[in-house]
């Protein structure tokens, strides 16, 4: 495999072209930013750390029948992916009120659903990523009616599988965000990553905060958060 242009750059991991044309080369860095990229940092191993858990648990899923665009880790901060046009949605599962759903409905961290939820962003970074229901995605074309379906079923699935290996590793699964990209064929899969920018994770006995919550609220720690919640899922997983 040669690793070829660098074709796009995002917030946290870069994305390299291959000699073939199906697969790409994602790149994690340790540059964080949170609140539409209005603050800025950097946590030092954390590209390592999400890359690591990112393909643990993409590969995780796969064996649950969930497709993902993981093929191989290549690097302690690289992993070959299937190239896919991401939808752009961002799907967000949640089973405990945290984040911008405590903040949208006037409710307290922590209350815990009887249902997960699922919810969706437009994927737009001069709009700020603006909540969207179903029916305004499909108006704007941003996927089929089929595809919301699917990436709706999929995402809930995505869900039972975390929550269950978390909680076998005394972490409670509170929200997290997917999106999803179609193969050339129009297939769906899980593309991005998984991982503590992406999930929220509380140790489930003291509540602490074990993801990027400590860096978007300054609770200091963040590099050793990280550390330990990538010790939690365990060397044997990646
Ligand atoms: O901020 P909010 O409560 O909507 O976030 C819900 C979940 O989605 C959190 O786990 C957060 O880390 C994740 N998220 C994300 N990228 C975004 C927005 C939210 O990974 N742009």
């Amino acid at each position: 495999m040669e690793k070829r242009e660098q074709i796009y750059e995002g917030k946290a991991k870069k994305v390299y072209a291959t000699d073939d044309p199906d697969l790409l080369i994602v790149s994690y860095k340790d540059d964080a930013t949170a609140f539409n990229g209005l603050k800025k940092g950097t946590i030092t191993g954390k590209g390592v750390i999400n890359n690591r858990m990112s393909n643990a648990l993409m590969k995780k899923l796969e064996e649950a029948g969930i497709p993902t665009h993981f093929v191989e880790e290549l690097s302690e901060r690289e992993t070959l992916v299937r190239r896919v046009a991401i939808v752009p949605l961002e799907v967000i599962v949640r089973n405990i009120s945290a984040g911008s759903f405590s903040k949208r409905y006037g409710v307290p961290e922590g209350i815990v659903f009887d249902e997960p939820t699922v919810e969706f962003s437009y994927k737009n970074d001069a709009l700020g990523d603006p909540l969207i229901n179903d029916s305004h995605a499909l108006a704007l074309g941003l996927a089929t009616k089929e595809e919301i379906e699917t990436i709706k079923d999929y995402a809930l699935r995505v869900d039972r599988e975390l929550r269950q290996i978390w909680a076998e590793r005394g972490v409670t699964l509170v929200d997290f965000k997917l999106e999803f990209g179609r193969l050339p064929d129009g297939k769906i899969i899980l593309a991005d990553e998984i991982s503590p920018d992406t999930c929220r994770l509380w140790d489930t006995e003291t509540g602490k905060k074990l993801d990027k919550d400590r860096f978007r609220r300054d609770l200091g720690g963040v590099e050793e958060a990280y550390a330990e919640i990538m010790e939690r899922l365990g060397a044997r997983d990646y």
